[in-house]
Protein backbone atom coordinates (compact mmCIF):
# COMPACT_ATOMS: atom_id res chain seq x y z
CA UNK A 1 0.00 0.00 0.00
CA UNK A 2 1.41 3.39 -0.87
CA UNK A 3 2.32 5.80 1.53
CA UNK A 4 -0.39 8.16 2.01
CA UNK A 5 0.81 10.44 4.92
CA UNK A 6 1.22 14.42 3.92
CA UNK A 7 -0.92 13.56 0.44
CA UNK A 8 -3.07 16.46 0.00
CA UNK A 9 -6.41 16.19 -2.22
CA UNK A 10 -8.27 19.39 -1.13
CA UNK A 11 -8.97 21.22 1.73
CA UNK A 12 -12.91 20.26 1.84
CA UNK A 13 -11.80 16.45 1.97
CA UNK A 14 -8.58 16.23 3.74
CA UNK A 15 -9.74 16.07 7.34
CA UNK A 16 -12.24 13.35 6.10
CA UNK A 17 -15.08 13.93 3.99
CA UNK A 18 -18.45 15.22 5.49
CA UNK A 19 -22.17 14.50 4.81
CA UNK A 20 -24.74 16.61 2.94
CA UNK A 21 -27.90 17.20 4.48
CA UNK A 22 -30.86 16.54 2.57
CA UNK A 23 -32.54 19.10 3.83
CA UNK A 24 -30.46 21.76 2.87
CA UNK A 25 -31.99 24.12 0.25
CA UNK A 26 -29.41 26.39 -1.13
CA UNK A 27 -27.15 29.09 -0.50
CA UNK A 28 -24.91 31.35 -1.54
CA UNK A 29 -21.35 31.40 -3.09
CA UNK A 30 -18.60 34.52 -2.79
CA UNK A 31 -16.10 35.19 -3.95
CA UNK A 32 -12.38 35.75 -2.73
CA UNK A 33 -12.43 39.60 -3.60
CA UNK A 34 -12.02 41.62 0.36
CA UNK A 35 -14.19 44.44 -1.62
CA UNK A 36 -17.46 44.02 -4.04
CA UNK A 37 -17.33 40.21 -3.87
CA UNK A 38 -19.49 38.63 -6.29
CA UNK A 39 -22.33 36.85 -4.76
CA UNK A 40 -24.39 34.13 -6.87
CA UNK A 41 -27.43 32.30 -5.23
CA UNK A 42 -27.61 28.69 -5.15
CA UNK A 43 -31.57 27.88 -4.59
CA UNK A 44 -31.12 24.13 -4.32
CA UNK A 45 -29.20 21.14 -2.78
CA UNK A 46 -26.11 19.93 -5.29
CA UNK A 47 -25.67 16.67 -6.69
CA UNK A 48 -22.77 14.46 -7.67
CA UNK A 49 -20.60 16.47 -6.12
CA UNK A 50 -16.40 15.11 -6.69
CA UNK A 51 -13.06 16.14 -6.80
CA UNK A 52 -11.79 16.48 -9.97
CA UNK A 53 -8.08 16.72 -11.46
CA UNK A 54 -8.69 18.30 -15.01
CA UNK A 55 -6.58 21.12 -15.70
CA UNK A 56 -9.75 23.60 -16.43
CA UNK A 57 -11.83 23.08 -12.88
CA UNK A 58 -11.21 26.92 -10.55
CA UNK A 59 -8.68 24.80 -7.48
CA UNK A 60 -7.98 26.99 -4.03
CA UNK A 61 -4.74 27.76 -3.67
CA UNK A 62 -2.51 24.69 -3.14
CA UNK A 63 -4.89 21.90 -3.63
CA UNK A 64 -3.82 19.46 -6.03
CA UNK A 65 -8.05 19.02 -7.28
CA UNK A 66 -11.00 21.00 -7.43
CA UNK A 67 -14.19 20.19 -5.42
CA UNK A 68 -17.15 20.45 -8.05
CA UNK A 69 -20.71 19.32 -8.10
CA UNK A 70 -24.11 20.44 -10.41
CA UNK A 71 -27.25 22.00 -9.62
CA UNK A 72 -29.83 22.84 -12.35
CA UNK A 73 -29.13 26.13 -13.89
CA UNK A 74 -32.37 27.37 -13.46
CA UNK A 75 -31.34 27.80 -9.65
CA UNK A 76 -28.28 29.73 -9.77
CA UNK A 77 -28.47 33.38 -10.04
CA UNK A 78 -26.56 36.22 -9.83
CA UNK A 79 -27.00 38.39 -6.82
CA UNK A 80 -24.33 40.87 -6.76
CA UNK A 81 -20.77 42.77 -8.48
CA UNK A 82 -21.88 40.54 -11.84
CA UNK A 83 -20.45 42.82 -13.99
CA UNK A 84 -16.99 41.46 -12.90
CA UNK A 85 -18.07 38.25 -14.19
CA UNK A 86 -15.77 37.20 -17.57
CA UNK A 87 -16.29 33.55 -19.48
CA UNK A 88 -12.67 31.99 -19.27
CA UNK A 89 -13.29 30.22 -22.31
CA UNK A 90 -16.36 31.11 -24.39
CA UNK A 91 -15.35 27.95 -27.14
CA UNK A 92 -15.25 25.62 -24.15
CA UNK A 93 -18.64 23.16 -23.43
CA UNK A 94 -18.41 23.93 -20.14
CA UNK A 95 -18.19 27.96 -20.20
CA UNK A 96 -17.05 28.88 -16.73
CA UNK A 97 -17.79 32.67 -15.34
CA UNK A 98 -14.66 33.73 -13.12
CA UNK A 99 -14.57 36.69 -10.95
CA UNK A 100 -12.12 39.45 -12.83
CA UNK A 101 -10.66 40.37 -9.84
CA UNK A 102 -9.50 37.03 -7.54
CA UNK A 103 -10.25 34.47 -10.50
CA UNK A 104 -12.75 32.33 -8.31
CA UNK A 105 -15.00 30.11 -10.95
CA UNK A 106 -18.75 30.94 -9.56
CA UNK A 107 -20.02 28.43 -12.06
CA UNK A 108 -19.62 26.99 -15.42
CA UNK A 109 -22.50 26.49 -17.53
CA UNK A 110 -23.38 24.86 -20.76
CA UNK A 111 -25.18 26.27 -24.06
CA UNK A 112 -25.59 23.55 -26.49
CA UNK A 113 -28.74 21.96 -25.70
CA UNK A 114 -27.10 18.70 -27.47
CA UNK A 115 -24.93 18.29 -24.65
CA UNK A 116 -25.31 15.55 -22.00
CA UNK A 117 -25.65 17.08 -19.08
CA UNK A 118 -27.29 20.74 -20.63
CA UNK A 119 -29.50 22.20 -17.77
CA UNK A 120 -26.98 21.40 -15.34
CA UNK A 121 -24.72 24.35 -14.07
CA UNK A 122 -21.14 23.68 -12.47
CA UNK A 123 -20.44 25.10 -8.97
CA UNK A 124 -18.34 25.19 -6.16
CA UNK A 125 -20.04 24.67 -2.99
CA UNK A 126 -17.01 25.85 -0.52
CA UNK A 127 -17.48 29.13 -1.54
CA UNK A 128 -20.26 28.99 0.53
CA UNK A 129 -20.41 29.64 4.29
CA UNK A 130 -23.34 27.13 4.52
CA UNK A 131 -22.39 23.65 5.85
CA UNK A 132 -24.70 19.99 4.25
CA UNK A 133 -23.90 20.39 0.60
CA UNK A 134 -24.11 16.86 -0.58
CA UNK A 135 -20.76 15.54 -0.07
CA UNK A 136 -17.99 14.35 -2.72
CA UNK A 137 -18.93 10.90 -4.20
CA UNK A 138 -15.72 10.31 -6.28
CA UNK A 139 -12.59 11.34 -8.05
CA UNK A 140 -12.57 12.29 -11.60
CA UNK A 141 -9.77 12.77 -14.19
CA UNK A 142 -6.98 11.77 -11.64
CA UNK A 143 -4.38 10.87 -14.15
CA UNK A 144 -4.94 14.99 -15.12
CA UNK A 145 -3.35 16.34 -12.37
CA UNK A 146 0.05 15.37 -14.12
CA UNK A 147 -0.97 17.79 -16.73
CA UNK A 148 -0.77 20.45 -14.25
CA UNK A 149 2.85 19.58 -12.62
CA UNK A 150 2.11 16.73 -10.68
CA UNK A 151 5.10 14.42 -10.23
CA UNK A 152 3.86 10.90 -12.25
CA UNK A 153 5.59 9.15 -9.40
CA UNK A 154 2.89 10.78 -6.53
CA UNK A 155 0.11 9.05 -8.46
CA UNK A 156 0.05 5.74 -6.25
CA UNK A 157 0.00 7.85 -2.98
CA UNK A 158 -3.11 10.25 -4.30
CA UNK A 159 -4.82 7.18 -5.37
CA UNK A 160 -4.18 5.44 -2.15
CA UNK A 161 -5.31 8.32 -0.27
CA UNK A 162 -8.40 8.82 -2.23
CA UNK A 163 -9.30 5.49 -1.88
CA UNK A 164 -8.82 5.84 1.92
CA UNK A 165 -11.11 8.85 1.85
CA UNK A 166 -14.13 6.65 -0.01
CA UNK A 167 -13.34 8.50 -3.13
CA UNK A 168 -12.82 5.91 -5.88
CA UNK A 169 -10.49 7.30 -8.45
CA UNK A 170 -11.80 7.07 -11.86
CA UNK A 171 -9.70 8.78 -15.12
CA UNK A 172 -12.68 10.33 -16.49
CA UNK A 173 -16.23 10.82 -15.06
CA UNK A 174 -17.47 7.96 -12.81
CA UNK A 175 -19.31 4.71 -14.60
CA UNK A 176 -22.99 6.05 -13.69
CA UNK A 177 -21.99 9.39 -15.44
CA UNK A 178 -20.26 7.76 -18.43
CA UNK A 179 -22.95 5.27 -19.09
CA UNK A 180 -25.09 8.85 -18.97
CA UNK A 181 -23.38 10.59 -21.52
CA UNK A 182 -23.21 7.14 -23.99
CA UNK A 183 -26.57 6.71 -23.61
CA UNK A 184 -27.39 9.88 -24.58
CA UNK A 185 -25.02 10.00 -27.68
CA UNK A 186 -26.60 6.21 -28.22
CA UNK A 187 -29.75 7.81 -28.23
CA UNK A 188 -29.21 10.69 -30.66
CA UNK A 189 -27.43 8.82 -33.20
CA UNK A 190 -29.88 5.72 -32.96
CA UNK A 191 -27.91 2.61 -31.94
CA UNK A 192 -30.78 2.82 -29.34
CA UNK A 193 -33.85 3.78 -28.96
CA UNK A 194 -34.65 7.92 -28.64
ZN1 LIG B 1 -13.52 38.04 -6.77
ZN1 LIG C 1 -12.54 19.40 -13.68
Amino acid sequence: MADTNGVTIHPAVDNGIKSGNSNLSGGVLTCHCATNPVKVRVGAQTAHNHVCGCTKCWKPDGAVFSQVAVVSRDAVEVQENGDKLEIVNADAPIQRYRCNGCGVHLYGRIENKDHPFYGLDFVHTELSDEDGWSAPEFAAFVSSVIESGVDPMRMDGIRARLRELGLEPYDALSPPLMDAIATHIAKRSGALPA
